[in-house]
């Protein structure tokens, strides 16, 4: 810290993203991104003429991307905003609503109390119930605003379209963040939901599902006052927000729709496989939605089977939060990915019981 850190500063309380190692390499799963490559057609598009017109700006209102995302989605331009990432665009939205405090649950994306902290906003923490799942009473009549990932960030566990409706419908007076991250991989997606709520705001990325976590480019969509909102924040802040290449990139991967359907079949069955295994191994598995899964062994401490694994070249996620500090967090990999992690995790707990 320098002598000129402000209060501010000082009480700053940053997100700390999994680890991206550099050097030794590791089987990655720590962090849930999409194991197969970016579409080669979005690729072949920006090798060609962009990469030499990066002497200009890029186009401020991402247009060629707003209007295919709108088309894949149908909804109207006016009812999406592009941004760098979703977690840009979260910050947009507690900037925009947050003043009058949030909540979300006590097991969820560590980002949301970052931000808060950052924008000054009053946190209210509600816990899962005991198996994990969303206490979906606990949100109605919140009286402020509501932020929610689905499938939820960490356990992976989904709420249907009637308990994220009762939600909304019972928080008129205030808005309610739906973040997405992870519902390509579940079985409901809640944009529909936008065409008859003003009040919700559905926050989506390319990183997971789209494989292009590089690239950082997210998207919101909503009813066209609350995109205007949140338009005047993000031309307040950063009014060339997405790149020329992501911009591209990621439209170009939105018509790949085939190569997409496809990487999402292979990682649906991947996580049913890894389950399946995981629990003959005498693993306790979150039922998950998402592109990762959270699992506990009675026989090791999480802490140690992801300092374990990752000797053995394997990397899953482990927090130190008390509720779920006995698991870890795996990323569904290739399956040539998930027989060496399930290889690994055998000689381990072998070794363990000696
Ligand atoms: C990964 C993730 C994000 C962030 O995505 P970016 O678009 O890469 O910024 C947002 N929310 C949740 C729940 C996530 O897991």
């Amino acid at each position: 810290m320098s002598r000129f850190a402000s209060n501010l500063i000082n009480c700053l309380s940053p997100y700390v993203p999994g680890e991206q190692p550099k050097g030794k390499s590791f089987i990655k799963l720590n962090t849930n991104e999409n194991p197969y490559f970016t579409s080669i057609a979005a690729v072949k598009r920006v090798e060609g003429n962009l990469l030499y017109n990066l002497n200009r700006y890029s186009d401020p209102e991402s247009l060629e991307l707003t209007k295919t995302i709108a088309d894949y989605y149908g909804v109207g331009e006016e009812n999406v905003l592009v941004t760098n990432g979703s977690d840009e665009a979260l910050a947009f939205a507690f900037f925009a609503y947050g003043g009058c405090g949030v909540c979300f649950p006590d097991v969820t994306y560590g980002f949301y109390g970052v931000i808060a902290n950052l924008f000054g906003c009053n946190v209210k923490q509600i816990p899962l119930k005991e198996d994990f799942t969303v206490d979906i009473n606990e949100f109605f009549k919140a009286e402020r605003t509501v932020v929610l990932a689905n499938p939820n960030a960490q356990t992976g566990i989904e709420l249907g379209k009637d308990n994220i409706e009762k939600i909304i419908s019972s928080n008129l007076h205030n808005i309610v963040i739906l973040d997405q991250a992870y519902a390509d991989f579940g079985s409901y997606n809640a944009i529909e939901l936008t065409k008859k709520y003003d009040n919700l705001i559905v926050v989506n990325t390319f990183s997971k599902s789209r494989s292009l976590a590089g690239a950082r480019v997210g998207y919101v969509i909503a009813n066209g006052n609350l995109i205007a909102d949140l338009k005047k924040v993000k031309n307040s802040f950063h009014p060339y927000n997405v790149n020329s290449v992501s911009a591209a990139l990621a439209a170009e991967a939105i018509r790949d729709d085939g190569y997409f359907k496809v990487s999402l079949n292979k990682i649906k069955n991947t996580r049913r496989y890894l389950t399946k295994k995981l629990e003959e191994t005498g693993f306790y598995v979150l039922p998950s939605a998402a592109n990762f899964i959270l699992a506990k062994h009675q026989a090791i401490e999480g802490e140690e089977l992801y300092l374990k694994l990752k000797e053995n070249g394997v990397l899953v996620r482990h927090f130190t939060d008390e509720r779920i500090k006995n698991f870890v967090r795996i990323t569904v990999g290739t399956d040539e990915e998930i027989e060496v992690l399930l290889k690994k995790i055998t000689e381990i707990l072998k070794e363990n019981a000696k």
